[in-house]
């Protein structure tokens, strides 16, 4: 079958902010890097720009992959009937939640796509072409990151990222043995951390020309303390480098080692974000050994990375089986006694293949929501020590507290003061602006156009007094 182009869709929610769309989609940029040169290919981000009207360019000798993550797999499907509707023959679904739940995409994909699929998308394309396609691609390997489908000059130059996104995404390293209960990396990425040569991660960093980037890495943290010298390496090599800034996710056993933290900072880190999920110590079972859920353990990590010039982005996570409203509250005080310079307040959200969503099945938890709730901000299951109501008010009490313009504003001062007064231009946007791309969130979440924050009331923590 003559193939004419390939479009690869990314299903948005946020759109733009002020003008640009906010991550851009780097597993299909890499993906799009592995069609061939002969052969036409787009991506569509509905971040960038509004859908609906290109799907008349489309006809039968198209093929049109789209990308499935669980809270934007219902989005995903509406595509795939518009691509039907223009003509296309061929969708092909993959992605976490086809890769989680295949069971979930196959009735409306005409392919479904598991697992990396660095392998098996050239072969999906071939046999498009030989008009020989099965219903069904399993990448069952975790590939080599060695030369694995590394961006083309084509893609970059359709991408124009530093244009159109705030972050472009850089993968470093991927995979995490931690386990914790309610993440999907293990099914994702591996439990294994593999890892880019590092010539390979400069050589993309100069042909994207990227100033700043965010790392899509599982745990950039764990290196530290398993694979140091990669780190020492990696940091030695982008210290040569002309970046302004870049973050990336990370455990707080980094703090215990303060020469790599400085030598992070040499090579123009300026923010780390860490998975703290529970100041509750009762819920350390849940967090697969990265954290004991000590708040004075907690501090001192902080103190430590501040002391190396870093910034620290604080990510909690609130419903675990021991938490209840006060767990909510106490972790508020935290915040409010932390010098962190940006929060992240997020739902435990039980995705398909993790151990947690088992638990609820098992013991009849689980509410029936479309998948659409599942975006961290919405509780999907019956908590065990508190209503849905009560724990609903706290978590909004709280979001209210540490999104609100003063607790913005404290924070970002905060983060902005640890830099030298010649660097606050270059470094404004990134001091408040992680707490204000939140505070969006949370809003554009509830659908509230920014009223919800707005109207923030102060009574709800005394009705739990
Ligand atoms: S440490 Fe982070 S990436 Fe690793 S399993 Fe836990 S939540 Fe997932």
């Amino acid at each position: 079958m003559q193939l004419r182009k390939v479009v690869l869709i990314h299903p948005g929610r946020e759109g733009r902010i002020f003008g640009k769309a906010t991550g851009s989609p780097y597993t299909l940029m890499r993906l799009a890097s592995l069609v061939p040169e002969d052969i036409s290919v787009e991506i569509w981000d509905e971040n960038w720009e509004p859908l609906e009207r290109k799907f008349h360019e489309l006809g039968p000798n198209d093929l049109v992959g789209i990308t499935s993550k669980t809270l934007a797999v219902e989005r995903a499907r509406e595509f795939a009937e518009m691509a039907h509707d223009a003509g296309v023959r061929v969708v092909v679904v993959g992605g976490v939640h086809a890769t989680l739940m295949p069971e979930d995409v196959q009735p409306w994909a005409d392919v479904v796509v598991t697992g990396e699929a660095y392998r098996t998308w050239p072969q999906l394309i071939q046999d498009f072409i030989d008009d020989s396609l099965k219903p069904r691609y399993d990448d069952t390997e975790w590939a080599s990151l060695k030369n694995v489908a590394p961006i083309s000059d084509r893609v970059i130059e359709m991408m124009n990222e530093n244009r159109r996104y705030w972050t472009p995404m850089l993968e470093i390293t991927r995979g995490c043995p931690r386990g914790c209960s309610f993440c999907t990396a293990i099914r994702v990425s591996g439990k294994k951390i593999r890892y880019r040569p590092i010539d390979e991660v400069v050589d993309e960093i100069k042909r994207r020309r990227l100033q700043r980037f965010f790392l899509t890495d599982d745990n950039f943290g764990l290196p530290f303390t398993t694979n140091p010298q990669y780190i020492e390496d990696l940091f030695k090599e982008l210290a040569k480098l002309p970046l302004h800034g870049w973050t990336a996710q990370v455990e707080m056993s980094v703090a215990k080692r303060p020469d790599l933290l400085r030598l992070a900072r040499k090579a123009h880190m300026d923010k780390m974000f860490i998975g703290f999920e529970s100041i509750n110590p009762a819920n350390r079972k849940e967090l697969g050994g990265k954290s004991n859920g000590v708040a004075e353990d907690d501090l001192k990590a902080v103190e430590a990375i501040h002391e190396a010039g870093l910034g620290v982005v604080g990510l909690f996570v609130f419903g675990f089986d021991e938490d209840t409203p006060q767990t909510i509250f106490d972790t508020w005080d935290f915040i409010k006694n932390s010098s962190l310079d940006s929060v992240s307040m997020t739902v435990l959200t039980p995705y398909p293949g993790t151990p947690f969503r088992e638990v609820l099945i098992q013991e009849g938890r689980l509410m029936d929501k479309p998948w659409r709730f599942y975006d961290t901000a919405h509780l999907v299951y019956y908590p065990k020590k508190m209503s849905v109501g009560d724990f609903e008010k706290a978590y909004d009490y709280v979001c209210r507290k540490a999104y609100g313009y003063p607790a913005i504003l404290r924070r970002g001062l905060g983060s902005l003061r640890r830099h030298a007064l010649r660097e606050w231009p270059s470094k404004f946007m990134g001091s408040f602006g992680t707490d204000y791309g939140y505070r969006l969130t949370y809003d554009w979440r509830y659908e509230t156009g920014g009223r919800l924050l707005s109207a923030w009331k102060p009574s709800t923590r005394r009705a739990f007094a």
